[in-house]
């Protein structure tokens, strides 16, 4: 069991962007998702997490480790899978692994082997593991990356931004692996794919320009919207007249023509039609606020 507390974090850099604005939040135990768009500040509150930049300032305990001031603590019980999951070229999935418990602290040889063993089986990389790492596809690498963030019964796990680029058959595998890992740990998945989130996560924020600007979970959200979402099929030419008329919280392209949804406590009429909210509308409807 274990309990993310972050407390009025704030962190400006050097340019003046203003990346965290006063987060707090609580999370426990299962997977968390974190969704917002690029640049809203996702990567800096995982980054500060991971103790891998300071904050201004702002509290951030795991159960009773101090994250801030007490970096070495937090490493020991943390895994971590970054944006880009840095490769090392001519080494092997099982090297690469092994190297990386050895960071970890893992010094046994005979335990170390099993532990690389089971996780290059968990992910399903047994077979290729004498293989140079720098020829996996994109999703072998993340599988590559998710093994090594296992190392060290982590009770504390980041991975961010972990499916761009993955195809939707290495997505789903990734997915699989995620949900398997276990209940007794916080797992926090930063992404801007809300579908990531959908599946995943029952619990999760929206993050936006620094700031949290909804915490709870997606059924919750979706409740909230109930009954105010229509859509409609639109032209082409239309978007900017139906923007400047209605609030228009998404348009995207159905079959060759935008289909827009808007949000409206009443029927809006117009040949509009009420549609069950999905997450995306919570997305574009928090972000857009
Ligand atoms: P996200 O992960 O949600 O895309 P980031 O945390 O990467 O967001 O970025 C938040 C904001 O901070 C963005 O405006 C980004 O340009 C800016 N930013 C990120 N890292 C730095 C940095 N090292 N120096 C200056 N600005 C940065």
């Amino acid at each position: 069991m274990a309990t993310l507390k972050i407390e009025n974090l704030n962190k400006v850099y050097p340019n003046g962007v203003k990346a965290l604005d006063n987060v707090s939040i609580e999370i426990s135990n299962g997977m968390f998702g974190l969704l917002g768009p690029n640049g809203a500040g996702k990567s800096s509150l995982m980054r500060t997490l991971a103790t891998l930049q300071e904050a201004d300032s702002g509290t951030a305990f795991l159960n009773d480790i101090d994250i801030l001031n007490n970096p070495l603590e937090l490493r020991k019980v943390l895994g971590y899978l970054p944006q880009e999951f840095g490769v090392y070229p001519k080494i092997t999935a099982e090297q690469l692994l092994d190297h990386i418990a050895i960071l970890k602290g893992i010094t046994n040889n005979k335990e170390r082997k099993e532990l690389v063993n089971y996780l290059l089986q968990k992910v399903n990389l047994y077979e290729q593991r004498s293989k140079s790492v720098k020829g996996f596809s994109g999703g072998m690498k993340q599988r590559v990356g998710i093994a090594q963030a296992l190392i060290g019964n982590p009770q504390l796990i980041i991975v961010d931004e972990p499916t761009a680029g993955l195809d939707p058959g290495e997505r789903n595998r990734f997915h699989n692996l995620l949900a398997d890992v276990g209940q007794d740990v916080v797992i926090i998945l930063s992404t801007h794919i809300v579908d990531d989130v959908r599946e995943l996560c029952s619990n999760m924020a929206i993050m936006n320009l620094g700031q949290l600007v909804y915490q709870g979970s997606p059924n919750n959200v979706l409740q909230e919207l109930k009954g105010k979402v229509w859509q409609k099929s639109i032209e082409r030419t239309q978007v900017a007249e139906y923007q400047k008329n209605y609030q228009v919280i998404s348009d995207k392209m159905v079959a060759g023509n935008p289909l827009i949804h808007v949000l409206s406590e009443s029927n809006p009429g117009d040949g509009f039609e009420q549609v069950e909210p999905n997450l995306e509308d919570v997305f574009f409807t928090k972000i857009n606020n």
